[in-house]
């Protein structure tokens, strides 16, 4: 008989694709040959990060499915993005599952689709394919998801998806979330709104095909959540520290030499601070936070994605950098998991993107918390009221984070002692649930094995 063989299927985004590599590197070891697809456009990104050595990863074939849109539409543009996959990708994929199994080498055996995919769900259903879901983020993020049905009987939201009622809670051991947090409500365009929305029903309905729903959290973390949609089942944190030194499908260039600069830091003294892979900065708030980390007066690392401000020209501050040339540093994009497992790392102000949550976890590393968009509110929650591991950034009447403020918020974090102990005690869980005997673990384990 073949080797079991998984065809992943990532949302094109870089908090997507770098759990479900992980997810496949465990796959790997565990006898699957696998087949990641990347959209055309991200595949060229990916494979533009790698070496030629690490594009050959034993065991994962990278390919490669067009998206669906023309070449120059904005994929940013999020409903547009996802009409494209809705109207072309089912078949692309088809052809790409008929092409592979016609090859004569192991036949593709199951499908593993993000959630935000799972209209493929309905791809492996008509090939005949077994199939999971996979969601990169919180649990009760997917719980709140699957539990629309209920929002709109409760009047927390209506039938096509507009906020009713603004604070709401899932469940009474669950944070309050407020409904214009919702993945689809944080967009003004009240077309992109609706076309959202339909877009996650549709993914809500297809979800009932996958016979397991697995989720990038540990069960320790979010239980009310794990209770209240019991089918979710657990098998993070998928960092299992593999990854180092194994490519885990960067978007941007590295840029490697801060770890050398980390190097030179001391212990515990340098704020990281970013912002993930959407965040985008006014052209204000950026300058104040450049500010407000040269009035903290403490070394930091400070991801500027080249896309971090919509401002063409040099966006710092005047004199800013000259400045601040001895005491911080500015990059591109980091190794970001090194990073945070570097024992300079004081602390992390970040956007509250699962994956940086579950990476600045990892390391015990508090936060000063950011967040913009969905899911990150609820993140914020958990980090500063659930684990109590960080504090919240709070913005001014102008709705400005000042510099004052992040001087301020710096030093209550650094000055805290029981953030930073309850951060390691929280690291010592995380890293449990991922060793043999731990939850995610055996979660993982059993769902491989079931999946062969
Ligand atoms: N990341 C990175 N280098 C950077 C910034 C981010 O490697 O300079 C990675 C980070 O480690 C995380 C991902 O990009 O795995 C961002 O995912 P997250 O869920 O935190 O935020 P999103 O980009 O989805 O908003």
């Amino acid at each position: 008989m073949g080797l079991p063989h998984a065809l992943i299927l990532p949302y094109p985004a870089q908090g997507h694709v770098i759990p479900l590599l992980e997810l496949s590197y465990f796959l790997m070891d565990d006898g699957f040959k696998i087949t990641f697809v990347n959209t055309e456009n991200n595949h060229k990104r990916l494979l533009a990060n790698m070496s030629k050595k690490e594009r050959n990863i034993k065991g994962i074939n990278l390919v490669a499915v067009p998206d669906g849109l023309e070449s120059e539409e904005d994929r940013k543009n999020l409903g547009r993005v996802n009409d494209g996959f809705l109207k072309k990708m089912p078949i692309f994929l088809e052809e790409l599952i008929q092409r592979s199994n016609e090859s004569g080498d192991d036949k593709i055996t199951c499908m593993i689709i993000d959630v935000s995919m799972a209209w493929a769900l309905e791809v492996a259903k008509k090939m005949g394919l077994r199939a999971a879901a996979f969601w990169p983020a919180s649990a009760g993020i997917l719980a709140t998801m699957l539990s629309v049905p209920k929002l709109i009987e409760n009047g927390v939201i209506d039938p096509e998806g507009t906020p009713k009622q603004q604070i709401f809670q899932l469940d009474a051991d669950m944070p309050p979330m407020n409904s214009n947090n919702l993945v689809w409500t944080c967009f003004s365009d009240p077309e992109l709104r609706r076309k959202l929305f339909n877009y996650m029903v549709k993914s809500i309905r297809a979800i009932e095909i996958a016979e397991y729903i697995i989720c990038n959290s540990f069960k320790e973390i979010e239980l009310p959540a794990f209770i209240h949609a019991s089918n979710i089942i657990p098998v993070g944190p998928l960092l299992t520290g593999k990854r180092f030194g194994k490519p885990i499908g960067h978007f941007w260039p590295e840029d490697a030499t801060c770890m050398a600069w980390l190097d030179e830091q001391p212990a515990n003294s340098v704020i990281y601070v970013a912002f993930g892979s959407f965040t985008i900065f006014n052209q204000i708030q950026f300058q104040e936070l450049a500010l407000g980390l040269e009035l903290s007066g403490r070394t930091f690392l400070w991801v500027v994605r080249p896309d971090l401000t919509s401002e063409t020209s040099d966006a710092y501050p005047e004199g800013f950098r000259d400045r601040v040339m001895t005491k911080g540093r500015m990059v591109g994009w980091t190794p970001q998991q090194k990073v945070l497992a570097h024992p300079s790392i004081a602390c992390f102000i970040s956007h509250c993107g699962w994956n940086s949550t579950l990476e600045g976890m990892r390391n015990g590393v508090p936060f000063l918390c950011w967040p913009y968009f969905a899911d990150q509110f609820l993140n914020q929650s958990y980090i500063c009221d659930v684990w109590r591991t960080g504090l919240q950034m709070t913005a001014n009447d102008s709705g400005i984070i000042t510099r004052e403020h992040i001087k301020l918020r710096v030093e209550e974090l650094l000055g805290d002692k029981t953030m930073r102990a309850r951060a390691l005690e929280l690291k010592e869980i995380a890293n449990k649930s991922v060793i043999k005997g731990g939850s995610s673990f055996e979660n993982l384990k059993s769902f491989a094995d079931a999946m062969k």
